[in-house]
Order: structure tokens, then sequence, then C-alpha cells
């Protein structure tokens, strides 16, 4: 099994836990019903994608 040679300072294990960080998931509004929905994703409120109906929605 590799083996570290040396001990990773702090200041090079901070360096790279600062890309670490989630980023919060985008969001944008659905331009038929109005509801939050991710890009590229079938809105989950009313089905609709690229201004078409494509999935049933179960109480909708
Ligand atoms: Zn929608």
């Amino acid at each position: 099994m590799a083996v570290p040679k040396s001990k990773i300072s702090k200041s090079r294990r901070n360096m790279r836990r600062a890309h670490d960080a989630l980023k919060a998931s985008t969001y944008g509004e659905c331009p038929n019903c109005g509801e939050l929905k991710r890009p590229h994703h079938v809105c989950a409120a009313c089905g609709y994608y690229d201004d078409k109906e494509v999935v049933e929605v179960a109480n909708a």
C-alpha cells in the first residue's frame, strides 16, 4: 500500500479543503406554472418541459 512520505502541513491540508464546500443547487422558474424547477429537468409540479406536457403528474 502506498504510504505518504511526509506529513501534509495544516496549510496544504486547508488549501486542499478550500475546494470542498458544497454549493446550493440552482433553480429556475417554470415558464408554465411558475414553480421552481431545476434547469434541464421536467417540472415536478406540472410535468412540462419546453412548453409541452411530457409526463403526467399524479395529482394535477
Ligand atoms: Zn411547472
